[in-house]
């Protein structure tokens, strides 16, 4: 086949479609290159969707970031949008679209990519003629959306679902001053974290006024006519105006599997490292495939924008005749904003770790996101899984600014195999407006250093006490605050003079605020002859969070 008469016919035109056709086209000139979308536009934000909600992305128009006419103009790829492929036909190399008149048209391909995404779960309960209930996936859902916010002086919204997008849009909703319920049906929000972990997002969110409803499933929603009126839950009904259902999505397979292609064990299309399914014409990414996952070292689900995209210049890449290196395994590395607070992740949590029998161990810190001296420094708490070895497993981080840096240096490390004595000695850049120069980074690994070397050893933070002899190192003033009963008294600066009042020969634990100040007294009295001392990880702060 010359480069000629190559035709690269690309299903999808948003992340991973998009990427793909231009690249396809930066590698071969020559190709006819066809971009084939089911919606109006191309190359939506969708990530920016709940922005506009809240006004933060004030132009509609910000969120249309390449249109068809430059897709054609700059790189000559044919768009045809409004335009659903329906069948691939793998024997005579076409595929059936349905043009926005209704007529099915054939269309050949050389090569075809298929980036149809994934779609959001709709629950049965959610009837589709209610025109005040939406999911948002698209920039049709969100003009639904907007049309109802619009239409009433101050609509009652209830947000169903506690992952990604009903974060952002209960945040948006209420950013906008509106009234907002968000309601999660699992005991915490946010499963890319571990539960003690997500516990300071619900207070961050009823701190701005959304109420937040954790256990809590959604039975049915009224309506009247063809409008909801309420959402009925296992406690009760939820007056409501307009409703977003956010409760997940599921890959867009149904093209591939009714042309043969093979699907994974998570149900995406199977893909090799060069995204080529099964069909050696047929290349496939984003939302609709399966990755192998870094850590686990199995093929995955990760319906995020950045698999997507690397994936589109990867599959671009080959259509269109060239050679590139291959997809790296994910990790699932991601970043919510909610108000003030920022959460972010990457690779497994201790909930997965425990789901997958994998053996591991995790340490908090809690630090400054630059030098504290340094006026604005805001704290953040970090937590490091990691294997027995010192295999790093993944981080999880919550607090104000400088979260994301943190977790996208972990996944990095991660992504090189890395171990906690690797973090340890990262060389990262450092002065005080930035960071410190022992940062939140190295202070978890050497934490965790510590606690592989038993230099002094720890224990974790929702431990029971009642077998030890707890020694609280905090002041006065931090006890009333937070009271841990059953403990001795012993400020950090007075155990050099003081531990002859304790028993040497009990297993003692040491508690503070953090972790930090505890760690100098159970490295005092180890070296002191204690035998058996150990330091609370992540002190009272992260303790609090377990209830
Ligand atoms: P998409 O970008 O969804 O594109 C698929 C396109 O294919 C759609 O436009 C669809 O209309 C079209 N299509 C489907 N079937 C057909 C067909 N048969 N014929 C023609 N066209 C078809 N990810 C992050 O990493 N970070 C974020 O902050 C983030 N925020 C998000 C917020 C929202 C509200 C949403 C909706 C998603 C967010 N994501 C985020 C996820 C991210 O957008 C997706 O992972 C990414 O867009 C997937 O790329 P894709 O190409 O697989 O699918």
């Amino acid at each position: 086949m010359t480069n000629q008469s190559l035709r690269i016919v690309i299903i999808g035109g948003v992340a991973g479609g998009a990427s793909a056709a231009a690249r396809a086209r930066r590698v071969n000139a020559a190709a006819e290159i066809l971009l084939i979308e089911r919606g109006p536009s191309v190359s939506f934000a969708n990530c920016g969707l709940p922005y506009h909600i809240g006004g933060e992305i004030a132009q509609r128009d910000s969120l249309l970031v390449a249109t068809p006419k430059l897709f054609r103009e700059r790189f000559g790829i044919d768009v045809q949008t409004d335009t659903e492929a329906i069948e691939i036909n793998r024997d005579t190399k076409h595929v059936v679209v349905r043009r926005p008149s209704g007529d099915l048209e054939s269309i050949a391909y050389d090569r075809l990519i298929l980036s149809p995404g994934a779609e959001p779960i709709r629950p049965p309960f959610i009837d589709p003629n209610l025109q005040n209930v939406s999911t948002l996936w698209s920039l049709g859902d969100l003009d639904r959306v907007m049309q109802v916010i619009d239409s009433l002086a101050a609509p009652r919204c209830v947000v169903i679902g506690g992952g990604f997008v009903g974060l952002e849009v209960a945040e948006q909703i209420a950013h906008r001053g509106l009234a907002c319920t968000l309601i999660e049906r699992l005991p915490q929000l946010l499963r890319t974290l571990d539960p003690e972990m997500a516990r300071p997002l619900v207070d961050e969110f009823q701190r701005n006024g959304v109420s937040v409803k954790l256990n809590t499933s959604v039975m049915g929603i009224l309506s009247e006519g063809n409008l909801a009126t309420s959402v009925q839950t296992d406690s009760g009904d939820c007056p409501a105006d307009l409703i977003i259902s956010a409760i997940g999505v599921r890959p867009r397979v149904q093209l591939a599997a009714a042309a043969g292609l093979e699907l994974g064990p998570s149900g995406g299309v199977r893909v090799d490292d060069w995204m080529r399914t099964s069909d050696e014409n047929i290349l496939a990414v984003g939302d609709c495939v399966e990755y192998p996952h870094r850590v686990l070292g199995r093929p995955t689900l990760v319906p995020l924008a950045g698999p997507a995209n690397r994936a589109g210049r990867i599959a671009g890449t080959i259509a269109a005749g060239g050679c590139c290196a291959p997809m790296r395994s994910v990790l699932g590395t991601s970043v919510v904003r909610v108000f003030g607070l920022t959460a972010a992740s990457t690779g497994l949590t201790a909930a997965i770790c425990d789901a997958e029998k994998i053996s591991y161990r995790s340490v908090y810190i809690q630090a400054a996101h630059h030098a504290s001296y340094f006026p604005g420094a805001a704290s953040m708490t970090l937590k490091l899984v990691y294997q027995p070895d010192g295999m790093i497993l993944g981080a999880q981080c919550v607090g104000g600014a400088g979260v994301d840096k943190r977790i996208d240096v972990i996944a990095t490390a991660i992504s090189f195999q890395g171990t906690v004595e690797d973090l340890a000695g990262l060389d990262l850049a450092y002065a005080p407006p930035y960071g410190s120069a022992k940062d939140p980074v190295h202070m978890a690994a050497f934490v965790a250093c510590n606690d592989l070397a038993d230099a002094p050893k720890i224990v974790a933070p929702d431990s029971d006490l009642s077998g030890y002899q707890v020694i609280d190192v905090r002041s006065a003033r931090e006890l009333e605050q937070l009271p841990l009963p059953g403990a001795i008294h012993i400020p950090v600066d007075e155990v050099l003079s003081n531990y002859s009042v304790l028993d040497p020969s009990r297993p003692t634990v040491t508690v503070c605020h953090s972790g930090k100040r505890a760690h100098v007294a159970a490295s005092i009295l180890k070296s002191v002859g204690f035998a058996n001392v150990a330091n609370l990880t992540g002190g009272m702060s992260v303790r609090s969070l377990f209830k």
